[in-house]
């Protein structure tokens, strides 16, 4: 299955997208994820992109639809992928869409999750990620039970540099201007499948699963 998560910074892409590609065996591709990896080696890539991911800015579509092409080429992308953070405009989309046509297969949903905005600012303030294995927590809503350690792999836990209160509320403007307009080019391709996000997590999961289900019969 070909995905693309969709939702505004601090919807529940990433939280969702550990869950939903173990139980659907395909590879979770965070554009986020791959800028702060080429930060932490810092590579030029990650030089460029820091610039404007400190600032909330989306990084220049050239660099990112660079690195995505790139990554869908490899052999695991085969069988299918989940893309979370990406496309967030419409040249990115395009940019998707072109890549995919001249790989020979195409997009099947795109799972928009749908979170009030007074919301966000809690979820991304109260972010917790852990440093060896990427895992994310929420001081209140999705505490680790090893407090500032990882339940998962026992990583020290930290908030990333744009979880502050005035650059998460650039993010949000920027979301606004810039990603949501793709809601209305996906619902044109009738490939948009809306999710409450307002939800506890693993009842998100469990209506993304039958929600894509329901749509293979
Ligand atoms: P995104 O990848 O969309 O920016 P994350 O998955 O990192 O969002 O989630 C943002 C924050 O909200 C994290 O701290 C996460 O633990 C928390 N969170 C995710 N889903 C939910 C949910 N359904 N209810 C409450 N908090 C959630
Ligand atoms: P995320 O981890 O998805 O919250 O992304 C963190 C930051 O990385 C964003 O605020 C942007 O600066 C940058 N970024 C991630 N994905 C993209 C994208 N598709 N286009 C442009 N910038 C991106």
């Amino acid at each position: 299955m070909r995905i693309v998560l969709m939702g505004p910074p601090g919807a529940g892409k990433g939280t969702q997208a550990e869950l939903l590609t173990s139980e659907l065996n395909i590879p979770h591709i965070s554009t986020g994820d791959m800028f702060r990896k080429a930060l932490r080696e810092g590579t030029p890539l990650g030089m460029e992109a820091k610039e404007y991911m400190d600032k909330g800015q989306l990084v220049p579509d050239h660099v990112t639809v660079g690195i995505v092409k790139e990554r869908l080429a490899q052999d695991d992308c085969q069988q299918g992928f989940l893309l979370d953070g990406f496309p967030r405009t419409v040249a990115q989309a395009d940019a998707l869409e072109q890549t995919l046509k001249e790989l020979g297969v195409k997009l099947d949903y795109v799972i928009n999750i749908v979170v009030k905005r007074e919301d966000l600012l809690e979820r991304l303030t109260g972010r917790r990620v852990c440093k060896a294995c990427g895992a994310t927590y929420h001081i209140k809503y999705n505490p680790s039970e090893k407090g500032d350690r990882c339940q998962n792999c026992g990583g020290e836990l930290y908030q990333r540099s744009d979880d502050t209160e005035a650059t998460v509320a650039n993010r949000l403007d920027v979301y606004g201007q810039q990603t949501a307009p793709l809601i209305a080019y996906y619902q044109k391709k009738d490939i948009l499948l809306d999710v409450d996000g307002n939800n506890a997590v693993q009842e998100v999961t469990k209506n993304i699963l039958q929600l894509l289900r329901k749509e293979q019969i």
